[in-house]
């Protein structure tokens, strides 16, 4: 009598744990992961089920779409598959009299496929023009990339390079790591 309680609990207990491991014998995503057992088993009753919905769901006809429609990608984008795409490393912004493409240790080019991670949007960059001193982020986030808009504040200026996003601008003339540039966030967006 005095033991029931105990066996009581270690029944609950066990019953939790039969509850807890029986997921673990479907092999569907997550929970193939054994690198933690214990948070495994902690998180797979909630997990499993979704899994499994999310399996069912994928079984069923989703898989079909998403196979023809990665299917068709390759094709329009055959000409860039030729040869798997890299990162400027290290990455410059230049004047005009360096050249654009990708940049490696040995051959430095000005990179000419940056993404603003700020704002998301693609640098532009103009050859022989720098950015007027009245230049305002409003000025760019209203009116980046487009050129004949963005003209307005540009100046002839001859080696200068003007490069801007939709919330940031920099005139060029050197070889410039942009890592060194700590007030924009523009990286290589892969060549
Ligand atoms: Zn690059
Ligand atoms: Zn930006």
């Amino acid at each position: 009598m005095e033991d029931d309680p105990m066996s009581d609990v270690e029944d609950l207990l066990d019953e939790m744990e039969s509850t807890f491991s029986k997921p673990k014998l479907q092999p569907k995503s997550q929970t193939n992961c054994n690198s933690s057992e214990l948070a495994t088993e902690q998180m797979s009753p909630p997990n499993s089920d979704l899994d499994q919905l999310m399996a069912d769901i994928i079984d069923d006809d989703d898989l079909d779409d998403a196979t023809t429609i990665s299917a068709h990608k390759p094709a329009a984008l055959s000409n860039k598959q030729q040869q798997p795409q890299k990162k400027c490393f290290p990455c410059f912004l230049g004047g005009s009299i360096h050249a654009r493409g990708l940049s490696t240790s040995s051959e430095q080019r000005a990179c000419d496929q940056l993404l603003c991670t700020q704002c998301d949007f693609k640098v532009v960059s103009f050859d022989d023009y720098q950015w007027s001193s009245d230049c305002d982020y409003l000025f760019f986030r209203n009116n980046a990339p487009d050129f004949a808009r963005l003209r307005v504040k540009l100046n002839k200026m001859k080696g200068s390079r003007a490069y801007a996003c939709q919330c940031s601008w920099k005139s060029i003339r050197e070889l410039t790591n942009v890592s060194n540039l700590i007030d924009v966030k523009w990286t290589c967006c892969r060549h």
